[in-house]
């Protein structure tokens, strides 16, 4: 049997053939064939819906360096800002009457939100809005944080492990952050009964197709409800601002591996992508993705989370970011469902 028969049937793989099946993203007729694997299995778990998420990004202060991101902590030409608990509300208040039932409240990590504030917040929101699912995502916290936030409603956490393999994971962070810190934060969030995200930056500076295959063992493993992906994309204000981004294909391609691996899996087509080739979102459904995350960000902060450069959506209303994705979802075939959109059991 081959590896890519061998994929779809039992849909896990070894490191080593990971690495094989990886090398045929570049043949078309294999390449067609998993996308189109991927495809029917998101088809039969989740039928033409598209899920989608409000995202909420309140806050571009942040105490960590990681050197591929704008609002890093150095960068010192970032405008910093932050969003009070009733201008976050006001977001979710929005939000609902566009028929979000998902709110994502994301941020860099801001020593202003103590656990009091957050839960604060989350109560408040899950109070208001007691028919949708709260999704945090907000980084590395103690597992005392994750269970007050758990505790206070928030259902969701979304936490990338952005590379499995710890050398790239040294080389894209400073000393003080660690792959292990990252893992465990995962495997926290899990036992404590959230629906969990992880996931990676496909074309980083340094990462190899086999630093990809780690990433998929390490999913494998992991087991997570959602899995976020998007092309590395270089932001001037980083010392990889002269890098390439990543492949818009190689992205396609692994959205359609994970979905085989992971056939339940909750799996957004990103803005990272969308930004990379303006049909890279409608793409991204098409390989098996099945969630968008429009912004629900006030318009006059949106430009100043600023991860990577030349981001979209950072002009736009949220109705007109709702009305243009469910244009985008419908044109390819797909329809936006105004459900909570848990993960099929
Ligand atoms: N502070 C939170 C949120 C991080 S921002 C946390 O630590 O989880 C969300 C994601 O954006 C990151 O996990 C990273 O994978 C992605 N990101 C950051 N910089 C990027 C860049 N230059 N290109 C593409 N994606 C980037």
């Amino acid at each position: 049997m081959t590896v890519v028969d061998k994929f779809i049937k039992f849909h896990r793989l070894s490191k080593s053939e990971y690495i094989e099946l990886l090398q045929y993203q570049k043949d078309d007729g294999i390449a067609e064939y998993i996308r189109e694997e991927a495809v029917r299995l998101r088809k039969q778990y989740y039928g033409n819906k598209v899920f989608t998420r409000g995202l909420i990004e309140f806050t571009n202060y942040c105490k960590n360096n990681c050197y591929y991101c704008g609002i890093r902590r150095d960068n010192r030409y970032v405008e910093r800002y932050r969003l009070t608990k009733n201008e976050i509300l006001e977001c979710c208040q929005q939000g609902y009457a566009l028929g979000y039932r998902t709110f994502v409240l994301q941020g860099g990590e801001d020593p202003y939100y103590t656990d009091e504030r957050m839960e604060d917040i989350i109560r408040n929101i899950k109070n208001e809005f007691s028919d949708c699912a709260l999704t945090l995502s907000v980084g590395e916290k103690s597992y005392e944080s994750y269970r007050r936030f758990r505790e206070a409603g928030a259902d969701r956490y979304l936490l990338r492990h952005e590379t499995a393999d710890s050398g790239l994971y040294r080389s894209l962070h400073p000393e003080m952050m660690s792959l292990e810190n990252r893992k465990q934060c995962l495997y926290n969030l899990k036992k404590l009964g959230y629906q969990v995200g992880a996931g990676f930056m496909v074309g980083p500076p340094g990462q190899t197709i086999s630093h990809i295959a780690e990433d998929l063992i390490f999913l494998q493993e992991l087991c997570p409800e959602m899995v976020g992906i998007g092309p590395f994309i270089p932001h001037h204000d980083t010392i990889y601002s002269g890098e390439r981004s990543g492949s818009v294909e190689q992205t396609l391609y692994l959205l359609s591996v994970i979905r085989i691996m992971l056939p339940k899996v909750l799996l957004p087509a990103t803005t990272a992508l969308g930004t990379m080739d303006p049909l890279g979102r409608e793409k991204g459904l098409a390989a098996g993705a099945n969630v968008v995350m429009p912004n629900l960000s006030p318009v006059k902060k949106r430009k100043l989370y600023e991860l990577y450069d030349h981001k979209i959506c950072t002009g736009e209303e949220a109705a007109e970011c709702r009305n243009c994705l469910s244009r985008r979802v419908d044109s390819a075939g797909y329809s936006l469902s105004d459900e909570r959109g848990d993960a099929v059991r």
